[in-house]
């Protein structure tokens, strides 16, 4: 039994016609929690359970806790998950929808994490959003089920924020026989770790975030991820959050789906077929999705990006 479940794969004819490749997209964003985190956190949480874990406790306001949270529910765990005041009310009321006790504590992530840790006793298991080997064994299946549906992709589009998502990736294609296919990492320029450590040489702690992606706002990626740029092919892309946005609007509209600007990272890279992509005839997009955005936000954003403004 997994937690995570084998998500479509489809060519999206409206993406394809429009760069002339074929696009195919792996729609994460119909994993029950959202997002793909299901796919490595649901994976830990089922390996904590088995080891005995009684309670799981996280930190993320974001799809991470949604995932913990809906992990530990079907797998009848408490979880706890405690958050920020700046969280927004929808998502503690995603959380709360999946039964997960939220506490709100302090004015930013790293004091409600703070908290979190100190909260942790020898029968809980604290899930990272990111930074975990069992996320990546996780996340890989996704690249599992594209190699059992037998097509190969020419490239694999996908969002970064710590890396995690990238570390499954490239730990799926590697496991696959696939070390030959490529990944695109895509960021928004406002949170753009995964790129200035390539460009650095080494690891780079952002002082801020400043990127409508709040899914992709780490301020710096896990030492895996930054690691695997010397054992796999991988490029590096950023894209405005004005086009991460336009691209959600978009996508609404030709897929009927959805999704958060994390992940509209990626969708924009396919829009404004930028030059990366030149080399390849099929396209593979991690729709990796995102469950704390609605429609009317990405409306706003839009038009106030539409206007010049980024407030
Ligand atoms: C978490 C998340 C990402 C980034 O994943 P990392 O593993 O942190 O790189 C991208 N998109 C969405 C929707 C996410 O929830």
């Amino acid at each position: 039994m997994t937690l995570h479940i084998n998500t479509p794969l489809i060519k999206s004819q409206a993406l394809s016609q429009r760069v002339n490749r074929k696009v195919l997209l792996k729609m994460d964003a119909w994993q029950p929690s959202g997002s793909f985190k299901l796919r490595g956190i649901g994976h830990a949480c089922e390996t904590y359970a088995a080891q005995g874990a009684t309670r799981f406790i996280s930190s993320s306001g974001g799809n991470a806790g949604l995932a913990v949270a809906y992990a530990g529910r079907v797998l009848g765990i408490p979880v706890t998950v405690i958050v920020p005041e700046s969280t927004p009310q929808t998502a503690r009321d995603l959380l709360q929808q999946e039964q997960a006790t939220v506490i709100v504590h302090g004015e930013t992530w790293q004091e409600a994490n703070a908290l979190a840790l100190t909260m942790v006793k020898e029968t809980d298991a604290f899930l990272h959003p990111f930074d975990n080997p069992l996320l990546w064994e996780g996340h890989a299946t996704l690249i599992d089920e594209v190699h059992a549906a037998g097509e190969k992709p020419d490239v694999v589009i996908l969002s970064v924020g710590g890396g995690g998502l990238l570390s499954g990736i490239v730990a799926g294609l590697q496991r696959n026989g696939w070390n030959d296919v490529p990944v695109l990492a895509v960021e928004t320029e406002g949170a753009a770790s995964y790129q200035q450590s390539l460009q650095a040489g080494e690891r780079v702690q952002l002082t801020t975030i400043d990127s409508v992606a709040k899914s992709l706002g780490a301020k710096q990626v896990c030492q895996q991820a930054f690691a695997l740029a010397a054992h796999h092919p991988i490029q590096s892309i950023t894209v405005s959050d004005a086009s991460a946005v336009a691209a959600c609007a978009q996508f609404l509209t030709d897929q009927r789906v959805l999704v958060e600007p994390a992940c509209g990272a990626s969708l924009a890279a396919v829009y404004e077929n930028v030059p990366e992509l030149a080399a390849y005839q099929t396209v593979l997009v991690v729709v990796c999705g995102g469950a704390t955005v609605t429609i009317t936000q990405i409306q706003d954003w839009a038009t106030k990006f539409a206007q010049g403004t980024t407030q």
